[in-house]
This record gives C-alpha cells, sequence and structure tokens, in this order.
C-alpha cells in the first residue's frame, strides 16, 4: 500500500494567498463592474530592463546555431555570472566570497525551501513570526514540527516581530541550531543594522547554529548604513548561508534566477561532533537534484552588473519605491502606525483590528487588494501587508479609495 508522507496532513488547509484570490473571484463576480487594485501578492509589473532583454535575444540566437548552441551548463552556473556576482554583490561590499561559493538557481523559493534537506531531522528551529510561510511549511513537510495549535506549530522556537521590537526579532531565550532571518523583510518591511545583524552571527557562533539569511530584497536598501549582505558581518562566512533573487531586484518573477552563497567556511556537524563543510552537502543536492538555469537567463542576469543595466534596474527599483514612499505617509497620514515602505516595497500596517475583516473592508469598500497579516503568522493578527508593485497611478487610486472608505 502506497503511504503519504503525513507531514503533510499538518499543513494549514489553504495557501494564504489562494484564499485570497478566492474572496477577490467572489466579490469580482458579484461586482463585475468595479476595477480591482492589486496590492497584495509581491508580484512586479514593470518589464525587464532593456539590456536584460538584449542579452536574453542575443542568447537565444546563440542557441539557434550549432557553433554558439549550448547544452546542459554547469549545475552551479556559468562562471561569467558567478564572477560578476561575487565582485559586484560582495567583493565591491568588503564581503570576501569568491565566484565558486555562490550556487545559480531558478529562484530562492526553492532554494529557501530547499535547503532545510542538508540538516537533520532533530534540530531546533528559529523561525520569525510574521513569516514568508516557505520556510515554515518545508520544515512542516519534512515533519521537523508538531501540530498546528492556536496559530503556532509545536516543536518550533518562534521570533516575535512586533512593534515593541521594531519588528527585529530578539535573540533566542532557549538555545537553536538553525535560525531564518529575512532583510529587509517580507512581510513587515523592517531592516536591520549592522550592529543588530553582528548579535545574531555572534549567537550563531557561540551556540554553533547556522543562519539562513535571505536578503531577496537587498535592492530596496537606501539607508547606506545597512548590511545588503550577512557577509558584511565579520565571522559570518563561518555561521551563515545567503539567499538572492533577481526577481525584485530586476523583474524577474517570471524569468527565473536566483542564487545562493554558501561560503566554504561554513560548517555544520554529524551526530558525534565531527564537522562538515556545508558547501559540499549542498553542492552534492544542488548537483544531483538541478541541472542549472537556462543559458538566456543567465546571460540577461548577468546584463545587470553592467553600467547601462545597474543604473536599468535600479531604476526599476526606484519606482517600487515611489509607490511605497506614497503608501507609507497616506497610510500614516490616516493614523495607522506603519513601518517598512523606505528600504523595502512592504509597508506593514497596524489596522488595529482583525486583519482578515480589514482585508475584506478594503475589498468590499475601496475594491483594493492588500494581504491580511494573519496569514504570516500569529503576530500578524491586526496587520495588513501593503505592496508597492503596481504602477504609480494605480497606487495613488487605491489611496485615494481607501481614505474615501475610510470616512
Ligand atoms: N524570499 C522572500 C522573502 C520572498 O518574498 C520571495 C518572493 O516573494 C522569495 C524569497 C522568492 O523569490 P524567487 O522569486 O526568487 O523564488
Amino acid at each position: 500500500m502506497i503511504k503519504i508522507n503525513e507531514n503533510y496532513l499538518k499543513l494549514q488547509a489553504s495557501y494564504l494567498f489562494s484564499d485570497i484570490a478566492k474572496r477577490v473571484a467572489a466579490f469580482q463576480k458579484a461586482n463585475p463592474e468595479k476595477e480591482i487594485i492589486r496590492l497584495g501578492i509581491g508580484d512586479v509589473t514593470r518589464a525587464l530592463p532593456q539590456i536584460c532583454i538584449e542579452a536574453f535575444h542575443k542568447a537565444a540566437d546563440e542557441m539557434g546555431n550549432d557553433s554558439s548552441f549550448r547544452g546542459y551548463g554547469p549545475e552551479q552556473g556559468y562562471i561569467f555570472l558567478r564572477e560578476k556576482i561575487a565582485a559586484h554583490d560582495f567583493n565591491a561590499r568588503s564581503a570576501d566570497i569568491s565566484a565558486d561559493e555562490i550556487f545559480i538557481s531558478d529562484g530562492a523559493k526553492c532554494d529557501t525551501g530547499n535547503i532545510q534537506e542538508i540538516f537533520s531531522g532533530d534540530i531546533r528551529i528559529a523561525i520569525p513570526d510574521p513569516v514568508y510561510p516557505v520556510y515554515l511549511d518545508t520544515n512542516v513537510m519534512a515533519g521537523r514540527t508538531g501540530i498546528f495549535k492556536d496559530g503556532r506549530y509545536e516543536g518550533l522556537v518562534y521570533l516575535d516581530s512586533t512593534s515593541a521590537n521594531g519588528f527585529v526579532p530578539e535573540l533566542p531565550k532557549t538555545p537553536v541550531d538553525l535560525i531564518y532571518l529575512c532583510f529587509p523583510n517580507n512581510p513587515t518591511g523592517a531592516a536591520i543594522s549592522k550592529e543588530q545583524l553582528k548579535l545574531w552571527v555572534d549567537y550563531a557562533k557561540q551556540n554553533k547554529s547556522l543562519i539562513l539569511f535571505d536578503a531577496a530584497y537587498e535592492a530596496f536598501i537606501r539607508d547606506d548604513s545597512l548590511p545588503h549582505s550577512i557577509f558584511e558581518i565579520e565571522g559570518a562566512k563561518e555561521v551563515a548561508i545567503e539567499f538572492r533573487s533577481y526577481s525584485k531586484t530586476a523583474g524577474f518573477t517570471g524569468t527565473r534566477c536566483a542564487y545562493t552563497v554558501v561560503p566554504k567556511a561554513c560548517t555544520a556537524y554529524d551526530g558525534s561532533g565531527g564537522k562538515h563543510s556545508l558547501h559540499s552537502l549542498w553542492n552534492r543536492r544542488h548537483t544531483t537534484k538541478f541541472n542549472g538555469v537556462s543559458y538566456p537567463v543567465q546571460r540577461a542576469a548577468e546584463a545587470i552588473y553592467s553600467e547601462q543595466g545597474k543604473a536599468q534596474s535600479k531604476a526599476l527599483v526606484d519606482a517600487y519605491l515611489v509607490n511605497a514612499t506614497l503608501i507609507r505617509k497616506e497610510m500614516s497620514a490616516l493614523g495607522f502606525a506603519c513601518v517598512g515602505g523606505d528600504n523595502s516595497p512592504y509597508i506593514w500596517v497596524d489596522t488595529k483590528q482583525d486583519s482578515w475583516e480589514f482585508f475584506d473592508m478594503l475589498l468590499n469598500k475601496a475594491g483594493v487588494v492588500c494581504t491580511p497579516g494573519a496569514g504570516f503568522g500569529k503576530c500578524g493578527r491586526g496587520f495588513i501587508r501593503i505592496s508597492a508593485f503596481n504602477s504609480y497611478e494605480n497606487v495613488k487610486k487605491a489611496l485615494s479609495r481607501i481614505k474615501d472608505s475610510l470616512k
């Protein structure tokens, strides 16, 4: 008899965004004439940088010629891209990362989800609340949690991000082995300072733990004092893995390209306390289960590092940040406490009421879709996430409708 992985039964029945989609579809059916403005799911709306499109076309043409055609590439990614990443994203910021510590993939979602495979089943895990659900659900699937009770899975250490701690969690009170951090944060939009991040790196060193640092929104940082990478912090190479993505940096959500940095110095332990290189383990996992990102996509990603590419991708992010600034300003003016929007495309709004009720009110009265904070964890109850990924005109229209709906 074929049996299922019963850990899947512990997962919450519906995924946040399918719940939202159902409510939006019901509203649209009842109000077919109403134009809905979506500031919910974090998908970009602006076209790829022109320089990426040119590189994409050129690479596609190469594939049409026997002499320049490429079949399987290196699973870890082409060296032309990995070298650019090491130089521009790390060495230029005094982070000593080399090209062979970088693994190109088709998304930070897969990487943040897959990475847990290389760790033991009985580790103690610290997960932020609110959280990007992938970290949580993939550990549930792997059987590292108990059942879901009172809004939380048993067996995990939750790192509360609240207004009291400025949405940067404090170090755990009980020892943990694996720590998920995401800055600038999804969903709260909060950023972490170098001093705050150093506390986590020091904690990891003292406790022989590992930090999984998700920097998918790094390109939105505008405050020069903030770290773009955990590897800007001294000693982090021994205790951290970092995830990056071109999805929000350069509009690659539909094109798919990301990367994970596993430094060679990064270690973990076997049951007898023997040290092992996580780089070797991840390399083994990656080359066994993944066959590389397509050549044209990697050429398109490489183009981001040219002078034109940098300017064009910065312009993309800047446009979303203009929206984010406006959202934060207007929501604050309406009397809501907000975080994010300055170094992040997300604004986390304290609605002072149930987040699904507020979601329904915005949908029904303003025709605006946001994301209810409760979907990201217990600490998200009472908050909504508004995303800046839309046109300036739509954001302005949405805010004016929100203002009217609150009168
Ligand atoms: N990490 C965070 C925090 C995200 O918000 C997202 C996407 O929304 C991802 C990772 C996934 O990125 P990708 O498109 O590269 O899979």
